[in-house]
This record gives C-alpha cells, sequence and structure tokens, in this order.
C-alpha cells in the first residue's frame, strides 16, 4: 500500500433511522474506493483503522432526532462512525504524521479521511494492547474513573452497587471501589458474567438480575444495612429497586440506563420519593465533561494495568463484516466485557 494510492474501502453504512430494538440487517457492508491521501491545504489526515469500539450510546444516534440531541444522528446511507484507534497513513495536519497511532472518531471502514482532528488523541503509551484505547484506556475507562471518583465521592467501608456490572464501565467501577476499600456487588445478565465479577474482578459478591424475580428482595440479601453508592448503568425496575434500598445520603451517580435506549416510550421511576426522605444525590454525567482529566487518568491506571492491579475483560470479533452483529448484541447482553472490532492490525 503506497501514500496516494487507491484502494477498495470496505464500509459499515447506517441504513435508516429506526424504532425498537436495532437489527443487524439495519446496517449494511458495501465496497468503496479510498485515496490515502489527505487534500492539500486541508489539515484532514487519512487513517488505516483498526479497532472499532462498538458503545450503547450508538443506539441513541439510530433514532430520528425530534430536537437537537448531544448525540448527534448518524446520516442514513452513510458510514457508521464511532470511537476507536486507528494509525496515520497521510496528514496535512501538523500535529500528526504518517505512523502516529490515533484514538477518537473515525468511520467503520477500513480507511478513513478523518477531517474534525480536535477530537483525536495521539497514543503515547504502546507498551499496552492497542485494543485498550477503545475501554480501559479509552472512553469507557474515563467515565468509569470520573463516575465513580468524581460523581460518588467514595469513601473507604462504604458499600457500592453497580448495574451491567461486567460491562467495559461496570468492570472498572468495581475494581476502583475495591480498591478503595469498599464492599461490591455487581448485577450482570448470565451466570457466566457473575462468575467473573466475583473470580476475575475481586466483586464481594454478583448476581444474574435475570434470575431474580424480585430484585427488591435480592438487594436487600446483599445490602442487609443498604447502599451508599449506585453506580446506574441500566435504570428501569433495577433503579426503583435501588432506590428503595439507598441509605440515608447516598449518592446516584446515573451513568447510563441502556434498559430504555430502545423503548419508544421510557419507563417511569416509581420510587423518585426516596431522594426527598433519604436525602440521596442523584447526578447524571456526560464523559465530556472530564476530558480534561485524561491525563491524569491515564498516569492512574497505566501501573494499575501494568502491576497486575486492575482485570481487563475484552470481548473481540474480526472483520467489518461482524462490526453490525457486534453492536446489537450490547442490547441483548451478547457481550462478555469490552466489545471491540478488530479490522486490521498495524
Ligand atoms: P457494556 O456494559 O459493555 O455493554 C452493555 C451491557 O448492558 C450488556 O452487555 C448487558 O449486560 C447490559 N444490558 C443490555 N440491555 C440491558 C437491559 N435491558 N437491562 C439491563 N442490562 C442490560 O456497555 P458500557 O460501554 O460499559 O456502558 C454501560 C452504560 O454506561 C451504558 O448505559 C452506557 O450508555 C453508559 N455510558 C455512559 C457514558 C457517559 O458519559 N455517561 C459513557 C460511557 C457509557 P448484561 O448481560 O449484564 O445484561
Amino acid at each position: 500500500m503506497a501514500n496516494g494510492e487507491e484502494v477498495s474501502n470496505k464500509q459499515v453504512l447506517f441504513k435508516d433511522y429506526i424504532v425498537g430494538f436495532p437489527k443487524a440487517s439495519d446496517m449494511v457492508l458495501s465496497t468503496g474506493t479510498m485515496r490515502l491521501k489527505a487534500a492539500e491545504g486541508s489539515e484532514a489526515i487519512v487513517v488505516k483503522n483498526l479497532y472499532l469500539s462498538c458503545d450503547p450510546y450508538m443506539r441513541l444516534r439510530m433514532t430520528k432526532p425530534d430536537r437537537p440531541s448531544y448525540f448527534l444522528p448518524f446520516t442514513p446511507g452513510s458510514v457508521i462512525t464511532g470511537r476507536g484507534v486507528a494509525k496515520v497513513v497521510d496528514s496535512n495536519h501538523p500535529n500528526f504524521k504518517e505512523g502516529d497511532l490515533v484514538v477518537g472518531f473515525t468511520g467503520w471502514e477500513e480507511y478513513s479521511l478523518i477531517t474534525m482532528t480536535d477530537m483525536l488523541r495521539k497514543i503515547e503509551h504502546t507498551d499496552v494492547p492497542l485494543s485498550y484505547y477503545t475501554g480501559i484506556l479509552g472512553m469507557p475507562g474515563l467515565t468509569a474513573y470520573a463516575g465513580f471518583y468524581e460523581v460518588c465521592s467514595p469513601k473507604k467501608g462504604e458499600t457500592v452497587f453497580i448495574s451491567a456490572a461486567s460491562g467495559a464501565v461496570g468492570q472498572l467501577v468495581g475494581q476502583f471501589a475495591k480498591l478503595m476499600g469498599c464492599y461490591v456487588v455487581g448485577s450482570a445478565g448470565s451466570k457466566e458474567k457473575v462468575d467473573l465479577l466475583k473470580n476475575k474482578f475481586g466483586f464481594d459478591e454478583a448476581f444474574n438480575y435475570k434470575e431474580e424475580d424480585d430484585l427488591d428482595a435480592a438487594l436487600r440479601r446483599y445490602f442487609p444495612e443498604g447502599i451508599d453508592i449506585y453506580f446506574e448503568n441500566v435504570g428501569g425496575k433495577m433503579l426503583d429497586a435501588v432506590l428503595l434500598n439507598m441509605k440515608v445520603n447516598g449518592r446516584i451517580s446515573v451513568c447510563g440506563l441502556i434498559s430504555q435506549y430502545n423503548l419508544e416510550k421510557p419507563e417511569a421511576v416509581q420510587n423518585l420519593f426516596c431522594l426527598i426522605s433519604k436525602q440521596i444525590r442523584m447526578e447524571g454525567f456526560m464523559v465530556s465533561k472530564y476530558n480534561h482529566l485524561y491525563p491524569k487518568f491515564v498516569d492512574f491506571i497505566i501501573p494499575l494495568i501494568k502491576e497486575g492491579k486492575i482485570s481487563y475483560v475484552e470481548d473481540t470479533v474480526e472483520g467489518l463484516d461482524k462490526a453490525p452483529g457486534a453492536l446489537i448484541g450490547l442490547f441483548s447482553g451478547r457481550n462478555v466485557g469490552k466489545q471491540v472490532v478488530v479490522v486490521g492490525r498495524e
């Protein structure tokens, strides 16, 4: 592959806006061409995509917008965009040169022309798996770090509950809470995930929420004295059960509500009065608010990874043709750990 050459470019296109659960057929595989040269006079770069990240918020981009949204909708007929790790093939940008490894917004295709380069970060630490920049060293990692340490105000000895606990964000939050000396319980949707939580990530307890008829009773079993901190990833019935089990002055960090993303009409939350009676602080956050903490976060997490003090599980599929299935799998819990699509290797 020579710089400037025109190559064929496999792509995943977004078909059209959807209602309800996404299907793999809402995305189509296509083959276009790409000239591996950034236009003279632009600050664009051309990259070879290596690892793509499947993230739950991408479902929100598949809904036809009826008002301005933080999540820019996908354009029907266009390449799906999302976060990924890529290698620079050609650059007219002063901050990036050929051969640089970058992480940020790119396309679901073999090669991408990136014009929004202010959203890209150059990868400095290359002595860890590069795919980690889609997860533990990327947006989900920073989400776990900021959502736990900044939003939850945790203290040693507190009781912490995490939903979707084996996923990209949840597995890290649980381990941060253990490092702080908290009692940590997670919920997940299969026995395999429950075993991971207890045996690999060191949670004190874990349960399969799909096997619990009464979530309130399940939480009472694991938290007889109540919950100090809830790291919310799912919403719906779980949030209602948690509200009943929170302690006075508890904190709820609202990171995500994945159980609601495919519903036409979100479920009503019944137990909000607990916020008042128990003086709970419930705070939603967007990871983008904490982007400035990324260098501090990397300094914190890299030694933990290298010293084996933190475990990290990825679920990888190979090839762009597997990408649609991997993305929709997030909504049935098919993924075990952070969902990554391998498009190419260095
Ligand atoms: P993930 O946990 O790796 O994958 C999603 C998981 O959610 C699935 O594996 C599944 O696990 C669970 N799930 C799917 N549908 C569910 C349902 N109806 N009820 C309960 N659980 C369900 O995803 P992630 O990247 O770590 O994201 C976790 C949450 O954080 C999401 O809500 C996401 O939107 C949010 N998030 C927020 C920010 C932010 O800036 N606020 C940033 C990143 C992520 P089970 O098998 O356990 O059901």
